[in-house]
């Protein structure tokens, strides 16, 4: 029987108000993985409160920066030792190969104990007004922050927005994604012996409209931090505008990877093919418009369908698998749809249907499309799957202009040897992360997030906890003479 899992409000475990359940699957095998809480406007309500209170009365106020730092390495801690049997519940829910979700999950511990160290790096300033006076800027927490999560990287994606919250002195409201719940449940379970105060952190489970959508209105949250589909942010940031709270966005993206022919080849299409098909494709950043110098083209196009076929799918659990399932079966129809689209749109150099081996499970092959023009819905549309578009490009300028014919502007990677020639189109590229002669890497000491329709706001690094403090200006007069004006 699987496990039915509870939310966490106010450091307790709870059902939801209206009692209603929902099964989360396991896109492998089709089975129901657990149950989930079905949350909606009581439960947030219910969790918003808890948070509120934690922030305005609770002890979390008079927590020293020392001591929230300390309780996020413990949480990085537990993480780490904790990390084989998360690893597995994650790549079960999501689909995930087993040594992809490890890498998560080390991901989600350093990025705790990034901020668990930056807590206490959160200063202020002192302002050289001409004054007898002294100006001060203090930095404060922003209040309690809802935040909204994404299947793609369930836990590590909570981790990018709860560990600088917290460092910030926040108090948060999250939901995973319906899809994937497990991992951010498993780890809300150490939040006690973590140290942290009961209603720091409160976990709501559910579906969109039923659970993220009353965060996003709620009058008592100051800020909502959201990852998600382009579609879903807009109707975000509409409906925050009714309390004016605080809003960033990490949405989608149709990055371009773009290659010179003076790029080295073998590392050129393992760069190509990693760009775009890591993690199912199901990744924000994903390389899916793969840009080609025209002398190379062909040879290049050939060179990935080759080795695209050679793309080992199999069991998230199995280590040698290099592609597992898609998320769950929205998502496969979904970039079912656009494999067929492409047949219609473009020429077909890999892939492009179920993979047939698996009579259970959400799994599309590897798909490579080629001779893509820029205008295609399948090169304008995130796509969210394994699925790759290939268009030529004449020149560097019509590389650039190419790049930056897109609504989105997220992620982009350069591959040449000519230093000078990457600088020229890292510079001309408009988004928000550019990589050079690689692509995806993702550190937590340097900012993430987008240009254009991407989003805004940046999460990692420093900008990430600015994100989540206020700006407060001090004015300290030294006169004690009167004003004296009347
Ligand atoms: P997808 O459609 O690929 O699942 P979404 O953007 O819908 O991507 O989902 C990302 C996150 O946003 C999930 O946690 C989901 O529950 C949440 N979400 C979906 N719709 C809404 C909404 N109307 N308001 C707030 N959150 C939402
Ligand atoms: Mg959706």
């Amino acid at each position: 029987m699987p496990k039915t899992y509870l939310m966490y409000i106010s450091g307790k475990w709870v059902p939801s108000a209206s009692q209603k359940i929902f099964p989360v699957i396991e896109p492998a095998t089709e089975e129901v993985l657990a149950y989930a809480q079905a949350g909606d406007a009581v439960d947030v309500d219910a969790a918003v409160a808890a948070a509120r209170a934690a922030f305005d009365v609770g002890p979390w106020r008079e927590t020293t920066a020392q001591e929230r730092g300390r309780i996020l390495f413990r949480i990085a801690e537990k993480i780490r030792a904790e990390s084989s049997s998360l690893a597995e519940l994650e790549a079960r829910n999501c689909g995930k190969p087993i040594v992809e979700a490890e890498y998560d999950m080390a991901d989600s511990a350093t990025c705790f104990e990034y901020y668990a160290g930056l807590a206490t790096k959160i200063t202020g300033q002192v302002n050289p007004v001409p004054d007898n006076a002294i100006s001060l800027t203090l930095k404060e927490p922003v209040g309690v922050a809802g935040q909204i999560i994404p299947w793609n990287y369930p836990l590590t994606m909570a981790a990018w927005k709860l560990a600088p919250a917290l460092a910030a002195g926040c108090t948060c409201v999250i939901k995973p994604a319906e899809q994937t719940p497990l991992t951010l449940l498993k780890l809300a379970e150490w939040f006690e012996e973590c140290g942290l105060p009961p209603g720091v952190v409160n976990v709501v489970t559910g579906f969109g409209e039923a659970a993220g959508a009353p965060l996003v209105a709620h009058h008592d949250v100051d800020k909502i931090a959201f990852t998600g589909s382009a579609a879903v942010g807009k109707m975000i940031v509409k409906t925050a505008a009714d309390t004016l709270k605080r809003v960033t966005l990490e949405l989608g993206g149709k990055s371009p990877n773009i290659f010179f022919a003076d790029a080295d080849f073998e590392n050129a299409i393992d760069g190509a093919l990693f760009g775009v098909f890591i993690n199912q494709g199901e990744v924000c950043s994903a390389g899916s418009r793969i840009l080609v110098e025209k002398t190379i083209y062909s040879k290049f196009v050939e060179a990935m369908a080759a080795k695209a076929k050679t793309i080992r799918l199999g069991s998230p659990l199995d280590r040698e698998t290099k592609m597992g399932p898609l998320v769950s079966k929205d998502q496969y129809n979904r970039v079912r749809d656009y494999q067929e689209l492409g047949k219609r749109e473009a020429k077909l150099a890999a892939g492009g249907g179920r993979a047939v081996a698996f009579a259970k499970g959400y799994y599309v092959e590897p798909t490579i499309f080629y001779d893509v023009d820029n205008s295609a819905r399948i090169a304008r549309e995130e796509i969210f799957g394994p699925v790759a578009t290939v268009i030529p490009f004449e020149n560097e300028r019509d590389a650039v202009r190419i790049a930056n014919d897109s609504p989105y502007g997220l992620a982009a990677a350069v591959w040449t040897r000519d230093i000078f020639k990457a600088f020229r189109v890292v510079k001309g590229v408009r988004a928000g992360v550019v990589w050079v002669n690689h692509m995806q890497p993702t550190y937590v000491e340097a900012p993430w997030g987008g240009y254009k329709q991407s989003g805004f706001g940046r999460e990692l690094g420093p900008h990430g906890v600015d994100e989540y403090l206020e700006v407060k200006q001090v004015h300290v007069n030294l006169n004690e003479q009167p004003i004296g004006w009347y």
